[in-house]
């Protein structure tokens, strides 16, 4: 039995959901979540809809399932299974319990070599189970767009279809036996026909009723399923007479587990399944072929595909021309470019040996050659590069969500599979449909099997329910006259379980109808999905129905970027604060969350750290977005902006701004935090601790006087204690020691009495025209680490430059106060005291700018400031002077190499090794490389990039004694065990502060250097 449920969550339950709250708490082991929050982060899917769930179960074990199951048929309440949350159609949505099984339900059973076979819990994610799989040389290869995120569990109830399904086939396909439990309790493998004999009673008279329906509809099922690859629409009951021309088993043998695949949680709960391996394929070769026309790309597929190629993905223009906009993406796209092409088609091959794959490149080559498009061929046989640009494809339909405004991409006609000579026809005439209602459509995806994604603009606060039905009207009139699927990957949910009459025709409905009652007569199993379902635009079911709006509210930043309004038929987006947002912009700066669920991640990037560790939806950056989004159209109740609630649900967030560069769509939650913190604080006041940190600046002159006194903490038995209790201060840690050798007090740094310009420092031998650099010396760096200054001072020396240390202004009323960036107040939230600062640094700073000399600065999440929160400010136009000129110290180091001015003599170092942690500012801004750049220019060091996260310490995030834990989390997720792998020479390298003070915690003995120190150090 689990600690007794909040009161508060239960005092507006009704007395059902109370009972079942109360009993799913007493007999699971399991999370019971039915507070106001986590129902409304349970809400949403990948889809338009939203529909509150009655509450969530995280089990633990199959017996708390068991227990749930039981619970929910004797209370008659709704059973709703779920993975990562990444459907599209809504499958994931309804008035139901949820069972998550992400969190724990995520382990590999059984690997079997011998049979290719892996054994596994639903909960576990793709890319997960690959990851453990590739040393033994196999993979499982439905190789869906979110493989980094979507579970085994889920894919199998959608009957997920990967980027290769031409050569591996569907899910349906790798599927061997899937371990179910039906409402009642029944348990049973579902596998090949003839080895369940032993089935539970239950079980075979399913079986029997199934054989029955099928033999009486054989002809109803030949003559109204679709004979295409892509077909996930509706029950497979056609696994007793095979339609598709690739048959669910290799044999023909019936295999039971393939009418679970694609019954979206309908019919059982999967419990384990046991799946079909492939071997790595140890060569790959890819062909880019340009295609001058979007028609020519979708007429040659057909001859492309008689190549046996494994995959051959479309990209068309408006993606190439998004991926072109997104800095990390564009000189991926740029290399797979000949000119300006209106639509790429990713053709690859796969197998043992590599001269084969080139072999089949070359015919590529040659068939592009006679149909006449010479030379249109990009041929990449590099893995690496491959993998770059396979990135970008499976971005896609992301990039495009990037759109700002409230007409999105609607997912509704988005996997329609035609026969490939009808592809050309058939997108053609799309098209044209999209044009006549007045939008536009991105065509990508997996062409091989006729199965391209399209997603026309619109709006659903609008006019958006009309034109979906009139446009998917006029589309399965298309896929009709083709011969073609409906549903042909992303499975039925809330917007096409309608279509699925209209696909199978009424006696099949029918016998759908009959297959739910045998598996589930109770019909609490995700009701309203594959049959019995609501209308596609049955608007009450809309994440934004009509007349959405969100509340009034005035923010700290200026949000007006996202403020605007998009005409998707002109491709034209209105003047910034035009978009009608009540909340100047937040509002649908938070709305870009799409809820594709790719914060869910586990791989290279940093988002999102707090997610990492704690694999809880209210510590993502997704599950942060809708609570956002709920209290902002006042779906939480009044106040919930400022409520415990979202307090709890902002508190994990490291503001990392992971998100702001890996989140497809641009979320940008650490800047969202300081909003909500604005809010808070003016609400419900600060902390003394909060305050304490935030105005760090103002008191830390007095601190570097009496640095005895204020580092007493440190020293004093108990005082650590005394400072937790009282403040909150982590008993655990040491604190950043004060020093009274500050840099900016050291005397060969002052500005000399009676000069009213900054204090120069020159090189060894200053020429007139030696280029000038300003100096920022930060908070951190100038009190703490002084000799960090001191070393970038002698490096720049040693470069050549002239450099000013930046000093407030004469006019400043603070002049005696060093310059700060205000990120500490910005972190508590108190965005006027942060603007005041970056006032003082604009000032200070401006008279250099205007003279074209670049501000320098060490610390990145101080000088990266001066790029991103003064830019949303208010202070015009001298601030974005600023950003323009403002670098970090290897950022500035790297660009002047690449200019070829950078004259720097370097000898090698003792240490051949240096391992670099990337501060996650660093990160966002693109801002690794420089230092990995700079630090190869050392003869004989050779650098790697520690593949981490955050390091969990994130400014004052890790010093607090209720943020300990899950910080050394964070930094024990990749961070420290690598770190702690390297042998005692090889050099650490990390810029941050607080990433620098966490491996030093981390690692006793052990510490890690700003680079620097170490050019310093190798300075010849
Ligand atoms: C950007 C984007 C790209 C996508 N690309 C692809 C793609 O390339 N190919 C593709 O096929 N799909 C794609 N999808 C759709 C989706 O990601 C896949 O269908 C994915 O496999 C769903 O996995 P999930 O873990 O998120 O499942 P969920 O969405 O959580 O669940 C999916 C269904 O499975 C059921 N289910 C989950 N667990 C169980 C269980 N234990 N027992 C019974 N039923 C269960 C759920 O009830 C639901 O009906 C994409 C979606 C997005 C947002
Ligand atoms: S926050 Fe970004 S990555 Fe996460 S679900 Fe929303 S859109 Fe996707
Ligand atoms: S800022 Fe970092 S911790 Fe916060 S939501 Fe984004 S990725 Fe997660």
């Amino acid at each position: 039995m689990n600690a007794p449920l909040p009161k508060q969550a239960l005092a507006e339950l009704s007395p059902l959901h109370l009972e079942l709250a109360t009993r799913l708490n007493e007999h699971t082991q399991g999370e019971v979540l039915f507070d106001r929050g986590a129902r409304g982060r349970y809400s949403t899917d990948a889809s338009i809809y939203q529909i509150e769930p009655v509450g969530v179960l995280l089990p633990r074990t199959g017996n708390d399932v068991a227990a749930a199951l039981g619970i929910c048929r004797e209370l008659s309440v709704p059973v709703l299974a779920r993975g990562g949350g990444t459907s599209q159609c809504g499958q994931t949505v309804g008035a139901a319990l949820v069972i998550d099984n992400s969190k724990y339900l995520n382990r590999v059973i059984d690997l079997d070599l011998g049979n290719m076979t892996v054994t596994v819990e639903p909960g576990i994610v793709l890319d997960h189970l690959n990851a453990w799989l590739k040393p033994h040389g196999v993979w499982f290869p439905v190789d869906v767009s979110t493989a980094a995120q979507c579970t085994l569990g889920g894919m199998a109830g959608n009957n997920s279809c990967g980027s290769r399904s031409i050569a591996y086939g569907n899910m349906v396909h790798n599927v061997v036996s899937i371990d179910a439990m039906l409402l009642d309790g029944t348990t049973a493998s579902f596998c090949e026909e003839s080895q369940m004999r032993d089935a539970p009673p239950r079980v075979q008279a399913i079986m029997a009723r199934l054989r029955e329906i099928a033999e009486r509809e054989r002809n109803e099922i030949e003559r109204a399923v679709p004979a295409v690859m892509r077909r996930v629409g509706g029950y497979n009951l056609d696994i007793f007479h095979p339609q598709s021309p690739r048959p669910y088993t290799a044999d023909g043998r019936i295999n039971l587990a393939h009418m679970l695949v694609g019954s979206e949680g309908t019919l059982a709960y999967t419990r384990q399944m046991t799946l079909k391996l492939s071997p790595l394929p140890a060569a790959k070769a890819l062909g880019v072929v340009n295609f001058p026309t979007f028609y020519q790309a979708m007429d040659m597929t057909r001859h492309i595909v008689e190549l046996s190629p494994c995959a051959v993905e479309l990209v068309d223009r408006t993606m190439i021309d998004l991926a072109r906009g997104n800095p990390a993406f564009r000189p991926v796209i740029d290399k797979a470019l000949i000119g300006e092409p209106e639509a790429i088609l990713l053709v690859e091959f796969a197998g043992e040996s590599s001269a084969e794959q080139v072999a089949s490149l070359a015919k590529l080559v040659a068939l592009m050659g006679d149909l006449g498009l010479p030379g249109s061929v990009v041929e990449m046989p590099d893995a690496s590069a491959q993998k770059a640009l396979w990135e970008v494809r499976k971005a896609g339909l992301n990039i495009m969500m990037s759109m700002r405004g409230d007409g999105k991409p609607v997912s509704f006609i988005e996997d329609c599979a035609v026969p490939l000579e009808h592809l050309a026809e058939y997108t053609s005439q799309l098209t044209d449909v999209f044009a006549k209602h007045g939008t536009k459509g991105t065509w990508y995806a997996h062409a091989s099997v006729g199965t391209l994604h399209v997603r026309p603009i619109l709006d659903m606060r609008n006019d958006g329910a009309r034109k979906m039905r009139a446009i998917a009207e006029e589309a399965g009139a298309l896929v009709r006259r083709y011969k073609g699927a409906f549903s042909g990957e992303h499975g039925d949910g809330l917007v096409r379980s309608e279509w699925v009459a209209w696909q199978f025709g009424p006696r099949l409905t029918r016998a759908f109808e009959e297959i739910k009652d045998a598996f589930d007569p109770d019909r609490l199993m995700n009701p309203g999905k594959i049959v019995r379902s609501s209308k596609m635009d049955d608007a009450s079911l809309f994440r934004f129905k009509p007349g959405y709006r969100s509340i009034e509210i005035k923010p700290a930043l200026d949000w007006s970027a996202w403020n605007v309004n998009s005409d998707p038929a002109t491709e034209t987006v209105s003047a910034p604060g035009t978009g009608g947002d009540p909340a100047q912009g937040l509002a649908k700066a938070v709305e870009m969350c799409n809820n594709n669920g790719h914060c869910r991640k586990f791989d290279a990037g940093t988002m999102c750290p707090s997610y990492r560790v704690t694999r809880d939806e209210q510590h993502l950056t997704r599950g942060r977005a809708n609570t956002l989004r709920l209290a902002l159209s006042g779906q939480l109740g009044p106040d919930a902006f400022t409520s415990d609630e979202m307090r709890a649900t902002m508190e994990l967030c490291v503001s990392c701004k992971g998100c702001k560069r890996d989140c497809p769509t641009g979320v940008d939650m650490a800047k969202m935090k300081i909003e909500f913190l604005n809010q808070w604080q003016q609400k419900r006041g600060l902390a003394l601790k909060d305050r304490l940190i935030a105005t760090l600046p103002r008191w830390a002159p007095w601190a570097a006087r009496m640095p005895l006194l204020f580092n007493l903490r440190n020293h004093i038995p108990g005082a650590a204690r005394l400072t937790e209790k009282w403040l909150g201060f982590s008993a655990q840690r040491s604190l950043p020691a004060w020093r009274r050798d500050t840099f900016l007090g050291d005397p060969t740094t002052r500005r000399r009495e009676g000069d009213s310009r900054p204090a120069a420092i020159s090189g060894g031998s200053p020429s007139p025209d030696t280029a000038e650099v300003v100096l920022f010396a930060d908070t951190f760096n100038n009190y703490f680490e002084p000799e960090n200054l001191h070393a970038a001072r002698q490096v720049l020396q040693a470069a050549g430059y002239k450099i000013h240390i930046a000093r407030p202004a004469e006019t400043d009323a603070q002049a005696k106060r060093p310059l700060c960036c205000g990120r500490t107040y910005l972190s508590a939230g108190l965005v006027d005291q942060a603007k005041a600062e970056a006032r003082r640094v604009i000032a200070a700073l401006l008279p250099f700018v205007e003279r074209g000399v670049p501000v320098i600065g060490l610390e990145p999440s101080c000088l990266l400031t001066l790029r991103d929160e003064f830019l949303v400010m208010g202070l015009g136009r001298e601030a974005e002077a600023l950003a323009a000129q403002a670098y970090l110290f290897e950022e500035f180091l790297a660009h002047e190499l690449k200019a070829g001015r950078l004259q720097l003599p370097l000898k090698p170092l003792p240490e051949k090794r240096a391992l670099l942690h990337g501060h996650c500012h660093q990160k966002a801004f693109d801002a690794v490389k420089p230092v990995q750049q700079i630090l190869a220019l050392i003869p004989e060091l050779k650098v790697e990039l520690v593949e981490s996260s955050c390091c969990g310490m994130a400014g004052s995030f890790g010093y607090e004694a209720s943020h300990y834990e899950t910080s050394m989390k964070m930094a024990e997720l990749s961070l420290l065990p690598a770190l702690r792998a390297a042998d005692d020479d090889t050099l650490l390298v990390a810029d941050g502060t607080s990433c620098r003070h966490q491996i030093a915690d981390g690692l006793a003995g052990r510490s890690a250097q700003h680079v620097a120190r170490v050019l310093q150090r190798a300075l010849a």
